[in-house]
């Protein structure tokens, strides 16, 4: 299918592990993925869609085309609905699938697979017990049912030929320390881990981390710090990922995450070790007023990840609108990103007019 400069791709089978940047023509940069190489933007300019069942062709057309004409170079759909995809490639966006990994309510699972559900330390599942909201409903990455269920799903979906890529959202466990300026509103202190918000106990998940050192993770006197159950944690979700990176990468499609804004943040908040996962773009949500930081603090953020990447895979900082209250404010989130050493931004929630220019302009 021939797609529009500037998002054309050249699909080369390429098993390049290594990122370089190559100048290329005006605006244009490219770097190798893991299995093929693809042509982007100088800087990338993603936005976070939600899906919706829409099919109507001209709406769609309109909407994507605005998209297009404010800068934006590529979309993260929420949900398969193809006439999005499609309607976005048309107007040379990439379209990548926006899905949620390990937080899942949906239906089928809710019905016929209660054991999937994660468990915390108080011997509480998220099938009926979600930590903080209701929506949370954390699936256990370490339970072989529900990682042959995510490939499949990675499979079916990287096989589609509207999809572009992948991208994976709450993948991760459910956050045992809130981003701080959300303890208020939740009226906790998380100034340690509490029992009701640490997975996972389940049965699989003891009796693996018992084969490895010999400990029930459910009879430490201080799980909080113990290397081994922390680190065996980190490495259940890394594989995770690893294992659907792979799949994704044998249908030749990229694959991306969003992710808490910093590795330390990540690996304390969420139990995310984002730095070694095989993916081809990583999204850290330096969203700052959640962390209650000054809006400086965006280039810093960036710029701890994009070292410990050691450059291996771009990043595209996440912006939360909600949170920039003026078009000064994006200004210096955008610049933030780019001296922190993104190679773009993503934008979560609506822009004001005023703002969409200064997304164009960069
Ligand atoms: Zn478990």
């Amino acid at each position: 299918m021939e797609i529009k400069e500037p998002m054309k791709q050249k699909i080369i089978s390429l098993s390049l592990i290594l990122l370089t940047f190559l100048s290329c023509q005006k605006k244009q940069a490219s770097y190798s993925i893991k299995t093929t190489t693809i042509e982007v933007p100088e800087i990338e300019k993603w936005i976070w869609l939600h899906g919706t069942s829409d099919t109507n062709a001209a709406a769609l057309k309109t909407q994507f085309k605005t998209l297009a004409n404010n800068g934006i170079t590529g979309v993260l759909i929420g949900g398969d609905n193809e006439s999005m995809f499609r309607a976005a490639k048309a107007e040379g966006l990439q379209a990548h699938i926006w899905l949620w990994t390990l937080n899942r309510g949906d239906e089928y699972i809710m019905k016929n697979h209660s054991d999937w559900y994660s468990i915390n330390r108080n011997g509480e599942s998220c099938f009926d017990n979600p930590p903080y909201v209701s929506y949370y409903r954390w699936l256990c990455p370490t339970n072989k049912e529900v990682r042959s269920f995510l490939k499949d799903e990675i499979r079916r979906l990287s096989q589609k030929d509207y999809i572009d890529g992948i991208h994976l959202d709450y993948v991760r466990y459910c956050d045992v320390i809130l981003p701080i300026a959300l303890w208020e509103k939740y009226n906790l202190v998380q100034n340690r881990e509490l029992p009701e918000f640490d997975y996972c106990y389940c049965k699989t998940c003891r009796s693996t981390f018992q084969k490895v050192s010999s400990n029930d993770p459910l009879t430490l006197a201080e799980p909080a710090a113990d290397s081994n159950w922390i680190n065996f944690r980190y490495h259940q979700v890394t594989s995770l990922v690893n294992d659907l990176a792979a799949i994704a990468h044998q249908n030749q499609k990229p694959i991306s995450a969003a992710v808490f804004p910093t590795p330390t943040i990540a690996k304390k908040l969420v139990r995310q070790d984002w730095v070694n996962w095989n993916l081809d773009r990583i999204f850290p949500m330096v969203y700052h007023a959640f962390y209650e930081e000054e809006i400086t603090w965006v280039k810093n953020a960036t710029s701890e990840g994009v070292s410990k990447l050691k450059s291996r895979i771009p990043v595209i900082t996440g912006i939360y609108m909600p949170d920039i209250e003026n078009e000064t404010v994006l200004k210096q989130a955008i610049d933030g990103a780019l001296n922190g050493g993104a190679n773009g931004i993503s934008l979560f929630g609506k822009l004001t007019s005023k703002q969409w220019k200064v997304v164009k302009g960069k």
